[in-house]
């Protein structure tokens, strides 16, 4: 577009629709959100050093994508830029970092969704993929199917030319000492739930992001390593698109964490979205009644963000704290970690 159509066109649209960018042309808003997680986060358990930590690199991730969308890049590209940054971080339950299962192995989960042509591309259980979330988009863009799982997942994500790694590349002392924890639950508790109902705080890390482009195109990606101790060959919600992620223009685009058999039961990011389309509900109420009925009321836990074509954000959550940040129609950086109410941090 000729800078001089551009200008008229921000000037019949209303106050808010055009803003200032970096580069000082007005054009339409670019949104992004991401989250690092759900679960029991809570300030008492909190360093001021580990919480500046996961404020930093948020932070990144949402420049980072952020950067991308402000120069005119697609929502998709934004998302996988945040997303890689916080599977390279051990703070995070993805990729570097991710949880171990009951066999002390990491796999993982990951998918992204487009909004503009309704396209995804999921991998579950990946072992040696690097980046999950590459694959994600590589089955999406590189082959005929939607989700790829296990050792196929990783073959095909070589093929394609995505770095591989041994799978103690993910592991961390964190990690190994976490599923010690939890085995000793599992004894006493007797079953897998159980430890998991004993220890949520646990159950968090799983990354994801959702963008709003200059074209007003929305996407969607969520990566994780799933939940500690869970079976070999568990696959959770987030590769599932409809369960964990979910994108189209006309509603919006949505990332889920949190305990994924009740996201997957309770398609919790397709009804965020269907609620719109057939409930008449704006973002921020489909997206709270998603998570008060399908997911609390059936006894699950986590949260979701959720972003619409308008560049609205919503991220309700129903754990101590979920983390989470987003760069707005204005390019305000927020970036959250507790829910409201909690007390201000101790020191180190
Ligand atoms: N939803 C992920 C899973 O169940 C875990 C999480 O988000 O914490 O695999």
């Amino acid at each position: 577009m000729k800078p001089q159509a551009l200008f008229l066109l921000c000037a019949l649209l209303p106050m808010g629709a055009c803003q200032n960018t970096t580069s000082g042309t007005r054009q339409a808003p670019v949104v992004l959100a991401i989250h690092g997680g759900a679960g029991t986060i809570l300030r008492k358990n909190m360093s001021a050093e580990k919480e500046a930590a996961y404020r930093a690199k948020l932070e990144e991730a949402l420049r980072a994508g952020y950067a991308l969308l402000d120069g005119g890049s697609e929502a998709l590209d934004a998302v996988q830029a945040a997303i890689l940054i916080m599977e390279d971080s051990p703070l995070f339950n993805s990729g570097h970092g991710a949880v171990l299962t009951s066999a002390g192995t990491c796999e993982m989960d990951a998918s992204v969704m487009r909004g503009d042509t309704g396209m995804a591309g999921a991998v579950a259980g990946v072992t040696t993929t690097r980046h999950p979330i590459l694959a994600a988009r590589a089955v999406m863009e590189h082959s005929p199917h939607v989700l790829l799982s296990g050792a196929g997942a990783d073959t095909f994500a070589r093929e394609q030319g995505l770095e591989q790694v041994p799978n103690a590349f993910f592991h961390t002392t964190r990690r190994v000492q976490q599923l010690e924890r939890w085995r000793e639950r599992q004894k006493s508790t007797g079953s897998l739930s159980g430890a998991w109902d004993a220890q949520p705080d646990e159950r968090h890390g799983t990354v994801g992001a959702v963008a709003l482009d200059r074209e007003g195109h929305l996407a969607a990606g969520t990566s994780t390593g799933g939940m500690v101790g869970k079976l070999w060959g568990r696959i959770g919600d987030s590769p599932i698109p409809g369960a964990g992620t979910w994108a189209a223009d006309h509603t919006c685009a949505v990332s889920g964490t949190g305990w994924g058999e009740f996201f997957m039961r309770g398609t919790i990011a397709r009804d965020v979205a269907a609620l719109m389309e057939f409930g008449g509900l704006d973002l921020e109420q489909a997206a709270q009644r998603v998570v008060r009925t399908q997911l609390t009321e059936r006894g699950g836990t986590g949260g979701v963000i959720a972003l619409d074509a308008q560049g609205r954000v919503s991220a309700p959550f129903n754990t101590a704290g979920m983390y989470r940040g987003w760069i707005d129609r204005e390019g305000r950086v927020e970036v959250h970690l507790y829910s409201a109410a909690a007390p201000a941090p101790e020191g180190p």
